[in-house]
């Protein structure tokens, strides 16, 4: 009670002296595109803890999937008193308007996880998305060189669905050329939405009569898409299904049989990577750690990529568990519910259906 009178009274001064007490907390804009895929949970998580460990403040923005919305949060957040945007672009190309935005406004612009093209970004921090694309080829190629390959890209507004593709035909174009590989479908799902993904591999399905041997799936959402459609025709475990980003549902389905592999990266490095930046850049420090440039059509951006990781069953304990990214309780726990004595992440069972996605 005192103390708050002590307060008041202490208030009253400063305004009389015509000056109010000023919050030095340097604060930190975090725009992001969705929450809808699990992984950006994880990354807002990691990267509001590593901002709060090293005394910054985040304010968080979501445009679910509307670019502007995304244009005028960021105004917004240039309001509020931002030091540094940290920008997860709903679409690569038309958020350079956001840069442009906040570099009138002195504040610099990291792009987190999927580049924003011709602008004059300040850095770039990712996980190389050509390497995903890649892995995800190679892992299959190994066990279906020859057969009929479906691919089902993400977003076309995400640079990194482009990454993803050059990664993959690297790889997957020697194959093709050869004879060995056919595509029997190709197209890419809007927003990385499941059930684009579910209607795709329904509709590829129908059309080739269920000779497919293996479907590259970007991630794991649409993964999940792609294996209920499979499941619809009984075809679910029995051909080879690609993801990224090690969803719970994904590692789980990984376990179960259902999808073969998917791509680890460590969110949390990412995060911390991009937090570390961004309160450095606030205290107007030299930013240390960048690797490498990337093109963004209009100047090579300062950049930072860190490097992507296949999992399958047989790596799931020593890699995603082991790291605590996904709790082995919960990975294994349909699994468990089926044969106890298969829950050991050694063993995997026979193919169960997934959670069905919304048409
Ligand atoms: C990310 C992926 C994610 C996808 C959909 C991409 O830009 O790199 O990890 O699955 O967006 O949200």
């Amino acid at each position: 009670m005192r103390n708050n009178r002590k307060l008041a009274a202490l208030s009253s001064v400063l305004l009389l002296l015509g000056c109010t007490p000023k919050d030095k907390t340097i604060k930190i804009g975090l725009l992001m595109d969705t929450l809808q895929t699990e992984r950006w949970q994880h990354d807002r998580d990691a990267f509001v803890k590593r901002c709060g460990e090293l005394g910054a403040k985040v304010l968080v923005q979501v445009a679910n999937g509307n670019d502007a919305t995304m244009n005028s949060q960021a105004e917004n957040l240039i309001t509020q008193g931002v030091s540094a945007l940290v920008v997860i672009p709903h679409n690569g190309t038309a958020s350079a308007t956001i840069v442009e935005t906040a570099h009138k406004a002195n504040v610099k612009v990291i792009a987190y996880d999927r580049l924003i093209m011709n602008s004059d970004l300040d850095l770039y921090v990712s996980i190389d998305a050509v390497g995903v694309g890649a892995r995800q080829a190679e892992y299959l190629v190994k066990r279906q060189p020859k057969g009929n390959y479906v691919i089902i890209e993400g977003a076309p507004t995400d640079n990194n669905a482009a990454l993803l593709r050059q990664g993959q035909m690297q790889v997957l174009k020697p194959y093709i050329d050869k004879g060995d590989i056919k595509i029997v479908g190709d197209q890419w799902a809007k927003d990385w939405l499941p059930v684009e993904a579910l209607k795709i591999m329904e509709n590829t399905l129908t059309r080739v009569g269920n000779k497919v041997d293996a479907v590259l799936a970007s991630n794991d959402g649409m993964a999940g898409g792609a294996i209920q459609a499979l499941a619809e025709q009984k075809l679910a475990g029995k051909v080879l299904v690609t993801g990224q980003d090690a969803d719970l549902a994904a590692c789980q389905r990984i376990v179960d049989g259902t999808q073969t592999m998917t791509i680890y990266k460590s969110l949390t490095e990412e995060a911390y990577k991009a937090a570390e930046m961004a309160v450095a850049m606030a205290k107007n420090e030299p930013l240390t750690g960048n690797t490498t440039m990337v093109p963004n059509g209009k100047k090579d951006v300062p950049s930072i990529l860190l490097v992507p990781m296949s999992v399958d069953k047989d790596n799931m304990m020593a890699t995603i568990i082991a790291d605590g990214f996904q709790k082995k309780d919960d990975v294994y726990k349909t699994l468990a519910a089926v044969n106890p004595d298969a829950a050991d992440g050694k063993e995997a069972v026979e193919t169960k259906e997934t959670a069905p996605v919304k048409k």
